[in-house]
């Protein structure tokens, strides 16, 4: 499976739908310091099911919603989608026939918050375990944010195990 989409609304600073396409091969996000290159990784994360709020780099859930602007007010609402192409049959179990599978997250000020899956509601938890199995977990490996490399480099033998034990498979049980 490879990330082809991601799509935000009322996320953090993105007020307008911002749609962002990743082609074949390595994609890269320039842009001056504060212009909201983090809160794309925070959107990954969150729409994979982060449930703390630090992780997303917010105080309270609710804070990921857009909350105003000199050019706008706040929003009500946050909605992410992530779109997987299925090219190596590797999709979670149950959806192993889709060509795309879109995964989407949707919360509001009173903190509801709304997972579908292919645009059909689903729990957390249909979403948080296939995709952790994949790596692709809200806190998995395969997402290293900035800052973090050195982090693991750093790191002492028993501080890594949890990163060894997501790749292996291990922290499901
Ligand atoms: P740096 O290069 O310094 O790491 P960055 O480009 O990664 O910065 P982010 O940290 O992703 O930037 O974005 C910070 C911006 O997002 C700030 O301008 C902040 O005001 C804005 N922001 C964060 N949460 C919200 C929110 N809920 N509503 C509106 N704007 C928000």
């Amino acid at each position: 499976m490879k990330l082809k989409r991601l799509e935000l609304i009322g996320f953090k600073s993105f007020y307008d739908k911002t749609t962002f396409d990743f082609s074949e091969g390595i994609s890269t996000i320039v842009g001056p310091n504060g212009c909201g290159k983090s809160n794309i990784v925070d959107a990954i994360r969150w729409v994979l099911g982060e449930h703390a709020p630090s992780y997303v780099r917010s105080k309270a859930l609710e804070d990921v919603i857009f909350a105003g602007s000199d050019a706008a007010g706040p929003l009500g609402m946050a909605e992410v989608t992530l779109t997987f192409v299925n090219d190596d049959g590797n999709a979670p179990p149950g959806y192993e026939s889709y060509v795309e599978i879109s995964v989407t997250r949707r919360t509001y000020r009173d903190g509801e918050s709304e997972f579908l899956i292919n645009r059909m509601p689903c729990r957390l938890k249909d979403i948080a375990e296939p995709f952790l199995d994949m790596g692709a977990g809200a806190r998995g490996y395969a997402i290293v944010q900035q800052g973090k490399v050195g982090e693991f480099a750093k790191a002492k033998p028993d501080e890594n195990r949890l990163i060894i034990e997501e790749a292996a498979g291990g922290t499901l049980f």
